[in-house]
């Protein structure tokens, strides 16, 4: 009887748990990625993300056929799909590694208990995160919300295992079972096609996940906790969306990263501190999204549920969208973000506090129109970043410290360069004017927050 590896959030063969016991189990592999927008809760990928996952699972199939395994491709919601596909093939076993999204996971214990009732054998795996975010706790066994302790407890805990190598061989289940061809799928734009920015800023796939840590960690790294900030320096990993479509598991980025250090000078060793300690921030995502699920739109301090938003101003929403704002930096990040499908990480946060602070726009938008726009867009880090921003998540930025953006442009990007990379009309008449004045929107802002503290 065949064994059944279900592909979802873990699109490679390196260190892939679930993939390494379906091939030891010693019977035929069928491997299976499921496109499921249907089941109850879960929430569609936007625009940039179905462009990641296209080229992902093309570059997906020629690595399995590589080691004799066909990607078989089918539509709708996994509770149909899998039993049906195990009745048709007469699998005796499905694998799987595991995901943190509640719908994703009342799906998964759904299936694994709806299987086993029928004597399948399942078997799911820690894969995507360095923890399993129900295996860290405070000492009163509650989940941490605060990120130090969070990542010292980590640091206590028993390590994490050591990546497991990629089958070289895997013997193929060579029975019929009709898939979906990937172009029916229609992730890719079409009309316009606006993907142009995004083919050339990267290349989808375990292959190159695997090239740019390489490339960091013997190119960058050094100079990685000095120049992180600096957005025009190119010097971070550009690994988050490979990380999120788990094209290279954080084990093995913790693996490479440490046998760098090992030996190596101080400005390697605090470049690695640093670069595992963001890895940390990506692990308490979801810790904390395991413990509030619905960290996407409710407030994780729910004493914000008083903050008085005004009523929508749609303007300034578009002109923080299209990077029309007249703020130079804030229109430098939305630009890049719409044309590479990335931005920054210090200028995330700078067009996010402009966004809830200065404009005063809910930050529930601002995560939406990020998830449609971010090839990295991740359930855990990008609401939890958003809170984090808005003052309203667990160990935010307290809501008073209000970022000033030109400001921030002066210390971050101190000759324009970012800017300009982005804002070519920068400078010139054809420029627009901000659309807010910064410091009375800075006091507005204030006065609205009074409101959640007088609340409380
Ligand atoms: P590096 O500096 O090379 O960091 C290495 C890895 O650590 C990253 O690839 C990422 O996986 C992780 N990481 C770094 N910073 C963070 C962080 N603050 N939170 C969680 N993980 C982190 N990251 C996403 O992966 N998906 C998102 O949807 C997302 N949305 C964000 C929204 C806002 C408002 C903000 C402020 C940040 C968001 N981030 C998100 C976090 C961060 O901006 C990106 O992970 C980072 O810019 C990716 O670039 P890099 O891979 O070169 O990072």
């Amino acid at each position: 009887a065949p064994s059944i590896v279900w592909f979802r959030d873990d699109l490679r063969i390196d260190d892939n748990p679930a993939l390494v016991a379906a091939v030891s189990r010693g019977e035929p592999v069928i491997a299976i990625y499921l496109l499921d927008e249907e089941s109850d809760g879960f929430r569609p990928y936007g625009g940039a993300a179905r462009w990641w996952l296209h080229h992902s699972l093309a570059a997906l199939a020629p690595d399995l056929e590589g080691i004799s395994a066909r990607l078989l491709l089918r539509r709708g919601p996994a509770e149909q799909i899998l039993p049906a596909l195990v009745a048709e093939t007469g699998a005796g076993a499905v694998f799987w590694n595991r995901r943190y999204g509640r719908a994703e996971r009342e799906v998964d214990a759904r299936l694994k208990s709806g299987l086993r009732d029928d004597g399948v054998e399942v078997s799911s795996f820690a894969a995507s995160l360095l923890y399993e975010p129900w295996t860290i706790a405070t000492g009163q066994g509650t989940p941490y919300s605060v990120f130090t302790p969070f990542w010292r407890a980590c640091q206590a805990a028993p390590p994490p295992r050591a990546p497991l190598d990629a089958p070289t061989t895997i013997d193929g289940w060579a029975g019929q079972a009709g898939g979906d061809d990937l172009d029916e799928w229609r992730l890719l734009p079409t009309q316009p096609d606006w993907a142009g920015g995004l083919r050339d800023a990267w290349e989808p796939g375990e292959a190159s996940a695997h090239r740019l840590l390489d490339e960091f960690l013997h190119e960058k790294l050094a100079a990685y906790d000095t120049e992180r900030d600096i957005p025009a320096q190119g010097a971070t990993s550009g690994l988050s969306p490979h990380l999120r479509w788990g094209e290279i598991s954080p084990n093995r980025v913790l693996h490479e990263t440490e046998q760098v250090r090992r030996g190596a000078g101080a400005a390697v060793a605090a470049g690695a501190t640093r670069f595992l300690t963001e890895l940390g921030w990506r692990d308490f995502c979801s810790h904390v999204l395991f413990a509030a699920p619905d960290l996407a739109t409710v407030n994780w301090r729910r004493e914000f549920d008083a903050f008085p938003w005004p009523p929508l101003n749609e303007a300034a929403l578009a002109a923080w969208q299209q990077g029309t704002t007249g703020i130079p930096i804030v229109d430098a990040g939305m630009r890049e973000l719409w044309r590479t499908g990335t931005m920054h990480n210090r200028v995330r946060m700078i067009v996010a506090s402009f966004l809830t602070k200065n404009l005063l726009i809910d930050w529930r938008l601002g995560e939406q129109w990020f998830w449609d726009t971010l090839v990295d867009a991740d359930a855990a880090s990008n609401a939890f970043n958003w809170q984090w921003v808005a003052g309203s998540g667990a160990d935010a930025a307290p809501y008073f410290r209000i970022f000033n953006p030109e400001l921030q442009a002066k210390k971050f990007d101190p000759h324009g360069e970012y800017i300009r990379q982005n804002v070519p009309e920068w400078g010139t008449d054809a420029y627009p004017q901000p659309i807010v004045d910064l410091a009375s929107s800075r006091k507005a802002a204030l006065a609205a927050y009074d409101v959640v503290t007088r609340s409380k």
